[in-house]
Protein backbone atom coordinates (compact mmCIF):
# COMPACT_ATOMS: atom_id res chain seq x y z
CA UNK A 1 0.00 0.00 0.00
CA UNK A 2 1.25 3.23 -1.17
CA UNK A 3 0.73 6.43 1.28
CA UNK A 4 1.66 8.50 -1.60
CA UNK A 5 1.78 8.33 -5.09
CA UNK A 6 2.96 10.92 -7.57
CA UNK A 7 2.52 9.96 -11.12
CA UNK A 8 3.96 12.63 -14.28
CA UNK A 9 3.60 15.27 -11.67
CA UNK A 10 4.21 19.07 -13.33
CA UNK A 11 3.66 22.12 -11.80
CA UNK A 12 4.52 25.05 -13.52
CA UNK A 13 3.61 28.30 -11.69
CA UNK A 14 2.50 31.26 -14.46
CA UNK A 15 4.48 34.21 -15.15
CA UNK A 16 4.23 37.36 -12.97
CA UNK A 17 5.95 40.39 -12.15
CA UNK A 18 8.27 40.03 -15.42
CA UNK A 19 9.77 37.35 -14.25
CA UNK A 20 9.10 34.45 -16.51
CA UNK A 21 7.34 30.83 -15.74
CA UNK A 22 8.52 28.43 -13.40
CA UNK A 23 8.71 24.77 -14.37
CA UNK A 24 9.41 23.77 -10.71
CA UNK A 25 8.03 20.09 -10.59
CA UNK A 26 9.01 18.11 -14.38
CA UNK A 27 7.47 14.80 -14.48
CA UNK A 28 7.42 13.23 -10.53
CA UNK A 29 7.37 9.58 -10.24
CA UNK A 30 7.22 8.52 -6.70
CA UNK A 31 6.14 6.43 -4.22
CA UNK A 32 6.18 6.30 -0.82
CA UNK A 33 5.37 3.25 1.53
CA UNK A 34 3.18 2.87 4.14
CA UNK A 35 4.88 3.00 7.42
CA UNK A 36 7.97 4.54 6.07
CA UNK A 37 9.96 7.64 7.85
CA UNK A 38 10.76 9.25 4.29
CA UNK A 39 13.12 12.59 3.40
CA UNK A 40 12.90 14.50 0.20
CA UNK A 41 15.93 15.88 -0.04
CA UNK A 42 17.12 18.95 -1.74
CA UNK A 43 18.83 22.69 -2.06
CA UNK A 44 16.67 25.71 -1.80
CA UNK A 45 14.44 26.28 -4.56
CA UNK A 46 14.61 22.65 -5.76
CA UNK A 47 10.46 22.13 -5.41
CA UNK A 48 10.39 20.10 -1.95
CA UNK A 49 7.53 23.08 -0.54
CA UNK A 50 5.69 23.02 -4.11
CA UNK A 51 5.50 19.23 -4.29
CA UNK A 52 4.75 19.07 -0.59
CA UNK A 53 1.73 22.21 -0.85
CA UNK A 54 0.01 20.03 -3.81
CA UNK A 55 -0.27 17.06 -1.59
CA UNK A 56 -1.89 19.90 1.32
CA UNK A 57 -4.46 20.98 -1.55
CA UNK A 58 -2.25 24.98 -1.45
CA UNK A 59 -0.86 24.79 -4.89
CA UNK A 60 -2.66 23.28 -7.76
CA UNK A 61 -0.72 21.01 -9.94
CA UNK A 62 -0.57 21.59 -13.81
CA UNK A 63 -0.78 18.08 -15.06
CA UNK A 64 -0.43 14.27 -13.48
CA UNK A 65 -1.52 13.25 -10.41
CA UNK A 66 -0.89 12.33 -7.05
CA UNK A 67 -2.76 9.93 -4.60
CA UNK A 68 -2.84 9.48 -0.98
CA UNK A 69 -3.63 5.90 0.31
CA UNK A 70 -4.98 5.88 -3.70
CA UNK A 71 -7.51 8.89 -2.90
CA UNK A 72 -6.77 11.40 -5.51
CA UNK A 73 -5.94 14.46 -4.41
CA UNK A 74 -8.62 16.42 -6.85
CA UNK A 75 -11.13 13.65 -7.59
CA UNK A 76 -11.32 11.97 -3.55
CA UNK A 77 -10.52 15.54 -2.29
CA UNK A 78 -12.25 14.96 1.24
CA UNK A 79 -10.53 11.42 2.29
CA UNK A 80 -7.12 12.59 0.98
CA UNK A 81 -7.03 15.54 3.01
CA UNK A 82 -8.33 13.19 6.13
CA UNK A 83 -5.58 10.84 5.57
CA UNK A 84 -2.58 13.65 5.51
CA UNK A 85 -1.65 16.44 8.24
CA UNK A 86 0.81 18.85 6.89
CA UNK A 87 3.24 21.10 8.94
CA UNK A 88 4.02 23.88 6.66
CA UNK A 89 6.90 25.84 5.94
CA UNK A 90 5.46 28.87 6.70
CA UNK A 91 3.98 29.84 10.66
CA UNK A 92 0.68 30.48 9.19
CA UNK A 93 -1.11 30.67 12.62
CA UNK A 94 -3.98 33.42 13.85
CA UNK A 95 -1.98 35.19 16.70
CA UNK A 96 -5.01 36.28 18.43
CA UNK A 97 -6.44 32.64 18.99
CA UNK A 98 -4.66 30.55 22.25
CA UNK A 99 -3.07 27.04 21.35
CA UNK A 100 -6.15 25.19 22.49
CA UNK A 101 -8.50 27.42 19.91
CA UNK A 102 -6.53 26.66 17.45
CA UNK A 103 -6.42 22.97 17.82
CA UNK A 104 -10.49 23.39 18.58
CA UNK A 105 -10.79 25.21 15.39
CA UNK A 106 -9.12 22.54 13.54
CA UNK A 107 -10.43 19.67 15.40
CA UNK A 108 -14.00 21.39 14.03
CA UNK A 109 -12.67 21.98 10.22
CA UNK A 110 -12.02 18.25 10.38
CA UNK A 111 -15.28 17.00 11.44
CA UNK A 112 -13.96 15.40 14.72
CA UNK A 113 -16.57 15.22 17.76
CA UNK A 114 -15.61 17.00 20.69
CA UNK A 115 -15.47 14.24 22.70
CA UNK A 116 -12.91 12.77 20.40
CA UNK A 117 -10.89 15.56 20.53
CA UNK A 118 -7.20 15.23 21.36
CA UNK A 119 -6.43 19.21 22.27
CA UNK A 120 -4.72 18.64 25.85
CA UNK A 121 -3.20 15.58 24.51
CA UNK A 122 -1.96 17.02 21.60
CA UNK A 123 -0.24 20.22 23.49
CA UNK A 124 0.96 17.74 26.15
CA UNK A 125 3.56 16.00 23.44
CA UNK A 126 4.48 19.20 22.08
CA UNK A 127 5.43 20.53 24.85
CA UNK A 128 2.97 22.99 24.93
CA UNK A 129 0.68 22.29 27.81
CA UNK A 130 1.55 25.39 29.90
CA UNK A 131 0.81 27.85 26.58
CA UNK A 132 -2.27 26.56 26.06
CA UNK A 133 -4.00 29.57 26.66
CA UNK A 134 -1.17 32.06 25.92
CA UNK A 135 -1.84 34.42 22.95
CA UNK A 136 -0.05 32.64 19.85
CA UNK A 137 1.43 35.74 19.16
CA UNK A 138 3.59 35.67 22.16
CA UNK A 139 4.87 32.13 21.73
CA UNK A 140 8.38 31.66 20.18
CA UNK A 141 9.23 30.64 16.54
CA UNK A 142 9.95 27.24 18.09
CA UNK A 143 6.72 27.24 19.69
CA UNK A 144 4.45 27.59 16.97
CA UNK A 145 6.47 25.56 15.44
CA UNK A 146 5.50 22.64 17.38
CA UNK A 147 2.11 24.38 17.52
CA UNK A 148 2.35 23.46 13.96
CA UNK A 149 2.97 19.91 14.38
CA UNK A 150 0.17 19.51 17.08
CA UNK A 151 -2.22 21.28 14.87
CA UNK A 152 -1.64 18.80 11.45
CA UNK A 153 -2.37 15.55 14.14
CA UNK A 154 -5.84 16.54 15.54
CA UNK A 155 -7.69 14.26 12.95
CA UNK A 156 -5.21 11.36 13.44
CA UNK A 157 -3.81 11.54 10.46
CA UNK A 158 -1.67 7.84 8.95
CA UNK A 159 0.57 10.30 6.99
CA UNK A 160 1.92 13.40 8.89
CA UNK A 161 4.04 15.50 6.24
CA UNK A 162 6.97 18.13 7.83
CA UNK A 163 8.29 20.72 5.48
CA UNK A 164 11.45 21.67 6.96
CA UNK A 165 10.61 20.95 10.25
CA UNK A 166 13.23 22.05 12.17
CA UNK A 167 14.78 24.94 10.24
CA UNK A 168 14.90 27.94 12.41
CA UNK A 169 14.62 25.47 15.41
CA UNK A 170 17.24 25.62 17.90
CA UNK A 171 19.28 22.52 18.66
CA UNK A 172 17.85 21.25 21.91
CA UNK A 173 14.36 21.68 19.98
CA UNK A 174 15.26 20.21 16.74
CA UNK A 175 16.49 16.83 19.10
CA UNK A 176 13.14 17.15 20.66
CA UNK A 177 11.01 16.88 17.54
CA UNK A 178 13.07 14.20 16.19
CA UNK A 179 12.61 12.01 19.43
CA UNK A 180 8.60 12.60 18.90
CA UNK A 181 8.91 11.65 14.97
CA UNK A 182 10.37 8.48 15.23
CA UNK A 183 7.76 7.61 18.40
CA UNK A 184 5.39 8.32 16.25
CA UNK A 185 6.71 6.28 13.21
CA UNK A 186 7.53 3.22 15.69
CA UNK A 187 4.65 3.28 18.06
CA UNK A 188 1.53 4.39 16.10
CA UNK A 189 2.81 3.29 12.64
CA UNK A 190 2.15 6.68 11.40
CA UNK A 191 4.30 7.24 8.00
CA UNK A 192 6.00 10.34 8.06
CA UNK A 193 7.63 12.34 5.49
CA UNK A 194 9.75 15.29 5.93
CA UNK A 195 11.41 17.66 3.44
CA UNK A 196 14.99 19.47 4.44
CA UNK A 197 17.87 20.59 2.84
CA UNK A 198 19.49 19.88 6.37
CA UNK A 199 21.41 16.38 5.64
CA UNK A 200 22.36 15.50 8.77
CA UNK A 201 18.25 15.36 9.42
CA UNK A 202 17.56 12.81 6.85
CA UNK A 203 20.59 10.55 7.75
CA UNK A 204 19.89 10.64 11.50
CA UNK A 205 15.97 10.30 10.54
CA UNK A 206 14.88 8.34 7.72
CA UNK A 207 15.03 4.96 6.45
CA UNK A 208 14.05 6.23 2.62
CA UNK A 209 15.46 9.39 0.96
CA UNK A 210 14.42 11.16 -2.42
CA UNK A 211 16.75 13.76 -3.73
CA UNK A 212 15.26 16.68 -5.87
CA UNK A 213 17.01 19.20 -7.50
CA UNK A 214 15.98 21.87 -9.95
CA UNK A 215 12.70 20.05 -10.42
CA UNK A 216 13.65 16.69 -10.94
CA UNK A 217 13.57 13.32 -9.04
CA UNK A 218 17.43 12.70 -9.21
CA UNK A 219 17.38 9.52 -7.13
CA UNK A 220 15.57 7.50 -4.13
CA UNK A 221 16.60 4.38 -2.45
CA UNK A 222 16.52 3.21 1.45
CA UNK A 223 19.51 5.26 3.10
CA UNK A 224 21.67 2.20 3.56
CA UNK A 225 21.77 1.84 -0.19
CA UNK A 226 22.15 5.02 -0.62
CA UNK A 227 25.14 5.23 1.05
CA UNK A 228 26.59 1.56 0.31
CA UNK A 229 26.23 2.07 -3.64
CA UNK A 230 27.83 5.39 -3.68
CA UNK A 231 30.92 4.20 -2.26
CA UNK A 232 31.21 4.09 1.96
CA UNK A 233 34.66 5.03 3.10
CA UNK A 234 37.00 7.82 2.31
CA UNK A 235 40.89 7.39 2.80
CA UNK A 236 42.49 11.24 3.64
CA UNK A 237 46.11 11.11 2.64
CA UNK A 238 48.78 13.47 3.13
CA UNK A 239 52.04 13.64 1.67
CA UNK A 240 55.62 15.55 2.50
CA UNK A 241 55.81 16.68 -0.90
CA UNK A 242 52.62 17.39 -3.02
CA UNK A 243 52.45 14.60 -6.33
CA UNK A 244 52.95 16.37 -9.43
CA UNK A 245 50.15 14.20 -10.67
CA UNK A 246 47.89 10.87 -9.18
CA UNK A 247 49.81 7.59 -9.28
CA UNK A 248 47.80 5.34 -12.51
CA UNK A 249 47.44 2.71 -9.96
CA UNK A 250 45.16 4.44 -7.59
CA UNK A 251 43.72 7.13 -10.31
CA UNK A 252 40.95 4.99 -10.49
CA UNK A 253 40.44 5.84 -6.57
CA UNK A 254 40.91 9.34 -6.47
CA UNK A 255 37.95 11.32 -5.47
CA UNK A 256 38.76 15.05 -5.22
CA UNK A 257 41.50 17.21 -3.38
CA UNK A 258 40.93 19.29 0.35
CA UNK A 259 43.88 21.63 0.96
CA UNK A 260 46.57 19.33 1.66
CA UNK A 261 44.67 16.26 1.65
CA UNK A 262 44.04 13.64 -1.37
CA UNK A 263 41.10 12.23 -0.67
CA UNK A 264 40.35 8.89 -2.71
CA UNK A 265 37.38 6.78 -2.41
CA UNK A 266 36.03 2.56 -1.92
CA UNK A 267 33.98 0.09 -1.35
CA UNK A 268 34.54 -1.12 1.90
CA UNK A 269 36.64 -3.68 2.08
CA UNK A 270 39.87 -3.36 3.91
CA UNK A 271 41.61 -5.08 1.04
CA UNK A 272 41.10 -1.60 -1.47
CA UNK A 273 42.59 0.60 1.34
CA UNK A 274 45.65 -1.72 1.26
CA UNK A 275 45.50 -1.16 -2.91
CA UNK A 276 45.44 2.75 -2.61
CA UNK A 277 48.15 2.77 0.29
CA UNK A 278 50.42 0.60 -1.81
CA UNK A 279 49.99 2.21 -4.62
CA UNK A 280 50.63 5.62 -3.20
CA UNK A 281 54.21 4.15 -1.77
CA UNK A 282 55.10 2.12 -4.54
CA UNK A 283 54.81 5.28 -7.02
CA UNK A 284 57.75 6.64 -4.46
CA UNK A 285 55.31 9.27 -2.68
CA UNK A 286 55.96 9.77 0.55
CA UNK A 287 53.29 9.66 2.95
CA UNK A 288 52.23 11.91 5.97
CA UNK A 289 49.35 11.00 7.60
CA UNK A 290 45.97 9.00 6.54
CA UNK A 291 42.51 8.90 7.88
CA UNK A 292 39.78 6.98 7.05
CA UNK A 293 36.18 8.10 6.95
CA UNK A 294 32.87 7.02 6.31
CA UNK A 295 31.80 8.77 3.25
CA UNK A 296 28.85 10.99 4.41
CA UNK A 297 25.40 11.84 2.65
CA UNK A 298 26.69 15.34 2.09
CA UNK A 299 29.29 14.23 -0.31
CA UNK A 300 26.35 12.04 -1.86
CA UNK A 301 24.21 14.16 -2.30
CA UNK A 302 26.99 16.85 -3.56
CA UNK A 303 27.98 15.06 -5.77
CA UNK A 304 24.22 13.94 -7.05
CA UNK A 305 23.26 17.41 -7.80
CA UNK A 306 26.70 18.48 -9.56
CA UNK A 307 25.99 15.69 -12.23
CA UNK A 308 22.50 17.00 -12.84
CA UNK A 309 23.49 20.12 -13.65
CA UNK A 310 26.10 18.50 -15.82
CA UNK A 311 23.54 17.30 -17.81
CA UNK A 312 22.32 19.15 -20.93
P1 LIG B 1 11.96 24.38 -2.07
O1 LIG B 1 10.85 24.17 -1.09
O2 LIG B 1 12.66 23.10 -2.48
O3 LIG B 1 12.97 25.38 -1.59
P2 LIG B 1 9.92 25.56 -3.75
O4 LIG B 1 8.96 24.47 -4.06
O5 LIG B 1 9.52 26.55 -2.69
O6 LIG B 1 11.36 24.95 -3.45
O7 LIG B 1 10.22 26.38 -5.07
C1 LIG B 1 10.58 25.75 -6.30
C2 LIG B 1 10.75 26.81 -7.38
O8 LIG B 1 9.48 27.39 -7.67
C3 LIG B 1 11.64 27.96 -6.96
O9 LIG B 1 12.36 28.39 -8.08
C4 LIG B 1 10.66 29.03 -6.52
O10 LIG B 1 11.19 30.32 -6.71
C5 LIG B 1 9.49 28.79 -7.45
N1 LIG B 1 8.21 29.17 -6.83
C6 LIG B 1 7.71 28.72 -5.65
N2 LIG B 1 6.50 29.26 -5.40
C7 LIG B 1 6.22 30.07 -6.45
C8 LIG B 1 5.09 30.92 -6.79
N3 LIG B 1 4.04 31.01 -6.00
N4 LIG B 1 5.17 31.60 -7.95
C9 LIG B 1 6.25 31.49 -8.75
N5 LIG B 1 7.32 30.72 -8.52
C10 LIG B 1 7.32 30.01 -7.36
MG1 LIG C 1 10.57 24.86 0.81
Amino acid sequence: MYAIEAKNLNKIYKSSGGEPPKHALKDINLTVEEGRFFALLGPNGAGKSTFINILAGLVLKTSGHAYVYNHDIEKNMMQARRAIGIVPQELNLDPFFSPEEILDVQAGLYGVPKKQRRTKELLALVGLEDKAKAYTRSLSGGMLRRLLVAKAMVHNPKILVLDEPTAGVDVELRHMLWEQMKRLNKEEGTTIILTTHYLEEAQELCDEIAIIDQGQLIMKDRKENLMRNMGNKEILVSFDEPPQKIPQSVKPYFHTQESDFYIFRYQGGEAQSGIIIHGLIDSGLKIQSIQIREARLEDIFIDLTRKNKELP
